[in-house]
């Protein structure tokens, strides 16, 4: 089974488990219907769309047994609104998984020092997707024993990437193909070659880390 943790689409094929990402204005009779799992946020470029009643409405959301994860949420310093608009949004869905005790899938771009103090006093599990940070921020983040690191399609660009990923502790880790195109079994098996792991231990690995990460509701799914 290969687990893909933070994804825009559907499963591929059967032996492939994802967490799709879903979107915060849909109702809860849609999210429901659905026969797979999901995560359920406002995506920092959307920040802007964070209105007085957005809590309620998130939060009746995260409460269904197929949401498994509130996000993607976050902070990015490249693209999206002012700065100050992208906190409040992002405070308020911190808080909310607080509240409920849901583990939170992290859009962190170039805004690690922002998001740092959040990661620091954390209760729930955070999940940093698409990890791009450098060995320095890996450093600071690392203690942090309530934060992942998953990794996709940047395993196949860049270099750094590759030192960078191959120091993430084996529990601390997860996979996914987010919006690219890239199937992820390819992503596995670029995974387990960069560590030296089997392909089988690797997927084992990632599914107990996917339990650790979404906790029990994750359970029914895989
Ligand atoms: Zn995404």
């Amino acid at each position: 089974m290969y687990l893909n943790a933070h994804s825009h689409r559907k499963a591929l094929k059967k032996d492939e488990i994802v967490c799709r990402n879903a979107f915060h204005f849909l109702n809860a009779d849609t999210i429901r219907e659905l026969a797979y799992p999901v995560s359920v946020g406002i995506h920092p470029w959307h920040s802007s769309e964070c209105m007085e009643n957005s809590e309620s409405k998130l939060s009746e959301l995260l409460l269904l047994p197929n949401v498994l994860a509130l996000g993607e949420a976050g902070l990015d310093r490249v693209n999206g609104p002012l700065m100050q608009i992208q906190m409040e949004c992002w405070e308020m869905q911190f808080q909310l998984a607080h509240r409920l005790k849901m583990p939170i899938i992290v859009h962190c771009v170039r805004a690690w020092q922002d998001i740092f103090p959040y990661c620091k006093c954390s209760e729930v599990p955070i999940l940093l997707h698409d990890f791009r940070g450098n060995e320095q921020i890996l450093q600071q983040f690392l203690p942090l024993e309530l934060v992942y690191f998953s990794f996709g399609k940047s395993l196949f660009a860049e270099n750094k990437i590759e030192t960078v990923f191959k120091k993430i502790p084996a529990n601390r880790l997860l996979l996914e193909t987010d919006a690219s195109a890239i199937q992820i079994e390819d992503i596995f098996k670029k995974a387990a070659s960069l560590r030296n792991k089997g392909l089988a231990e690797l997927c084992e690995q990632m599914k107990k880390n996917g339990h650790l990460f979404f906790g029990e509701k994750s359970l029914a799914f895989f």
